[in-house]
Formats: structure tokens, sequence, C-alpha cells
């Protein structure tokens, strides 16, 4: 993502905080409460500007949406899109991944959204990537006991890094489509980065992984 940097960001995100939780550590546990409806609660992390949340949040009335996203620079442009929307079933999130069970209890995710995380290709930052082993024991804490992860990429390499971490931590793959836009999946909803790179002709990689059983 090439990142503007909008000095105004923090200030606006501060102006909203119906929709940009400010406090997430403090609806650990009853984000159901917060949102006023018992539905599954769905999580994507790095929701960048956040055109896939919010499509989906409108497709989907009977889930519950949380968008994380560590820029604010960047959430600016996905709370916009809230503004103008209006949507009730999503919130926003300025945080950063590695502190998901702060803001979440065991078992209260029901589906992770891992749309075209940064791939981090050298070796030496495998540790941020977001199916690093480290993370995965994160997500498999917050999820579900019959929850699970959605990823999407058109990195050929961090796919196959993240079929193997996903695999080797435990978790049971349970779809795997190696050209999504020639696949049939008539409901796709497409992100803006898979928007840009589709265009360019690059294939989409994605899958579906259970939580380890
Ligand atoms: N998902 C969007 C899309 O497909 O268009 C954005 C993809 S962009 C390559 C990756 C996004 O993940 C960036 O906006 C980045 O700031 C965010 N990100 C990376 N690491 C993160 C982390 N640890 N916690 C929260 N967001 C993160």
């Amino acid at each position: 993502m090439r990142l503007r940097n909008k000095p105004w960001a923090k200030d606006k995100i501060a102006a909203y905080p119906q929709y940009v939780i400010p406090d997430p550590e403090t609806k650990r546990g009853r984000w159901r409460e917060l949102f006023g409806h018992d539905q599954p609660l769905h999580v994507e992390i790095g929701t960048g500007k956040g055109k896939f949340i919010t499509e989906m949040a409108k497709l989907h009335p009977d889930v519950n949406f949380i968008g994380i996203e560590l820029y604010p620079s960047v959430l600016v442009s996905a709370l916009d899109k809230l503004i103008e929307s209006g949507l009730a079933n999503v919130k926003l999130l300025n945080a950063n991944a590695k502190d998901l069970t702060a803001f979440f209890a065991d078992g209260e995710v029901s589906r992770i959204y891992l749309n075209f995380s940064d791939p981090w290709p050298k070796k030496r930052h495998e540790k941020r990537r977001l199916t690093y082993r480290d993370f995965l024991a994160l997500y498999d804490r917050i999820l579900a006991e019959d929850g699970d992860i959605h990823l999407k990429t058109d990195n050929q390499s961090f796919f196959e890094y993240s079929l193997v971490s996903l695999s080797q931590y435990g978790f049971v793959l349970a779809s795997v489509q190696l050209d999504l836009h020639q696949s049939g999946m008539t409901d796709n909803v497409m992100t803006e980065y898979e928007e840009k790179f589709s265009a360019k002709g690059n294939r989409i990689y994605r899958c579906e992984a259970v939580r380890p059983p």
C-alpha cells in the first residue's frame, strides 16, 4: 500500500468513535453486545481502504464485521466508506494484529479474512508475515471451534508459504483455488489490491483453512 501521509488522519479517526472503536480492549468478549445483534463476528486483518469489508457488510447484514488496519492514513479511506454507507454491522480498529488476543476473547471470532497481506519476501522478515506460526497461534485462540481463515493473494510465494504454515500448524485446508477469477466462484468480493493486480493480469490465489480440530 503506497502510504501518503495524512497528518489529519488521527484526528478524523478520533472524531468517529462509533465507527473506529478507540478502546477495543474494553470490548473483549462483548462485541456482540456492542453491535446489538447476536450474530457471527468476522474480522479482516489489514483492511486497507475498506472496499472489501464495506461491500461484504452490505451483502451480509446477518454478520458483524471488524476491520483492523495499522496505518491511520489508510484507515481513513475505510472510515469514509463507512460514514457514507452508514452501515451498522461494521466497526474498524486502528490497531496491530499482534494484539488480537487483547481485543477478542477465546472463541469469539467466527472467521478471519487475510486479503493481500504484505508478503515480506525476505527470510529475515518471516516473523512479520500474517501467516507466520505466531500469528496462527493468535488466530487459533480467538477463533470459534469451527472457525476458519479465508486468505487471498496474488503473491505465489506468499501463498505457498501460507499453505505450508497453515498445514504445519494444524489448520485443515478446506478449499484451495489456484486461479480464483477462473474458478467459477460467483460471490467473490474484490479488494482494492485484487482489482489493481488482476487488472495487470496477475493470477489470484485463495484458500479456506479451518481451525485445528
Ligand atoms: N486488504 C487490502 C486489499 O486487499 O486491498 C490491503 C492490502 S495491503 C497490501 C496490506 C494492509 O495490511 C496494509 O494496509 C497494511 O497497513 C496492513 N497491515 C499489515 N500488517 C498489519 C498488522 N500487523 N496489523 C494490522 N494491519 C496490518
